[in-house]
């Protein structure tokens, strides 16, 4: 299906499924009962969620210890992100590498960012994945209300003074519709860029978006779409993959945030965090002083490339992100 497609018949949709953030206020209102006021507010995103989720103590050393966010492969994926959100401000002809390429440059200079030297079969990469997303976008509807880089902010344990003791934030790659809880008939979607294959469960990527619409929002989006550039099978629209949204998406979606909102809540009271060895053990930075490391690396081996995307380490979208509110 090509994003295209995907789009085609969303101004159609019912209205929007109203929000019941019933269970989040009372998680958030736990997580931060224990915790000294000056480490609040707690600040979570999409990144640390899911690591908490795994290894509340791999969380920790991952925030101590970020993932190198200037080695090719992620700049790569940055840069095919880019792309595509430039491809929408109509920065550089479709089926152009060289006017591409200049476009990613001077939008990195305009950032204050200096790119490295890229040979030019990385920037042939670049090129394709870049032109596949053109392809698939192709003629959605141009009266689609179209955002990228949207912030989504959900404060939570908002206290007397209106300080709110946790923090959610997440910014979309693409949005369709902004905060439009007084509009819940207009359009409201989501997609999702991924420069690399597509996720093993694209659900777990999308369930997070899901949420943060609904939670920011007060209702749910209609759609939420992840599209990968570069699929195991060489398609030449990418791959775009939907996921469902409904009451049951939205509900285990909620449980996982409330989930990990408690281990985090636990944590900055001062408990100690678990440790859930996993064959993420094998890209986990305490790997080599933790105690359960050796049940993990045991475990069989999942594709390194899984979670290698850049926009997952792109400083834009890693606000927010440490566990005792210095982020
Ligand atoms: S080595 Fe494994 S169990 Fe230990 S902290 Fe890292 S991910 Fe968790």
């Amino acid at each position: 299906m090509t994003i295209s497609e995907w789009l085609r018949g969303l101004g159609d949709e019912r209205e929007r499924l109203p929000y019941d953030a019933a269970e989040l206020h009372e998680a958030a209102a736990f997580a931060v009962r224990g915790v000294p006021r000056e480490r609040l507010p707690l600040r979570l995103s999409k990144h640390r969620i899911e690591a908490l989720n795994s290894c509340p103590r791999r969380a920790l050393a991952e925030a101590a210890n970020p993932p190198d966010a200037s080695s090719e492969l992620f700049l790569i994926g940055r840069l095919v992100e880019r792309a595509a959100r430039m491809h929408l401000w109509g920065r550089y002809p479709t089926g152009d590498p060289d006017a591409l390429r200049q476009a990613l440059i001077e939008h990195s200079s305009a950032r204050g960012e200096e790119l490295p030297e890229l040979d030019d079969m990385v920037w042939e990469s670049i090129a394709l994945r870049a032109d596949r997303f053109a392809r698939s976008w192709g003629d959605t509807n141009p009266d689609l209300d179209v955002h990228v880089g949207e912030r989504l902010v959900v404060p939570l344990a908002v206290d007397a003074h209106g300080r709110a003791g946790v923090v959610l934030t997440g910014i979309t790659d693409i949005s369709i519709g902004t905060h439009v809880a007084a509009h819940p008939h207009q359009p409201r979607a989501v997609l999702e860029l991924k420069s690399g294959r597509t996720p093993w469960n694209p659900l777990n990527e999308s369930l997070w978006y899901q949420f943060m619409v609904s939670a920011a929002d007060g209702c749910a989006p209609h759609r939420v779409g992840l599209w990968a550039a570069a699929p195991d099978t060489n398609h030449q629209f990418g791959d775009l993959v939907d996921s469902p949204v409904n009451a049951g998406s939205i509900a285990t979606a909620t449980r996982r945030v409330c989930e990990a909102l408690i281990v985090v809540g636990g944590i900055a009271a001062g408990e100690k965090p678990e440790e859930r060895p996993s064959v993420l053990c094998r890209r986990c930075p305490d790997r080599q002083v933790c105690p359960s490391a050796h049940v993990g690396m045991a475990q069989v081996r999942v594709d390194a490339d899984d979670h290698l995307d850049g926009w997952d380490d792109d400083p834009d979208d890693l606000d927010g992100d440490g566990l005792d509110g210095t982020a």
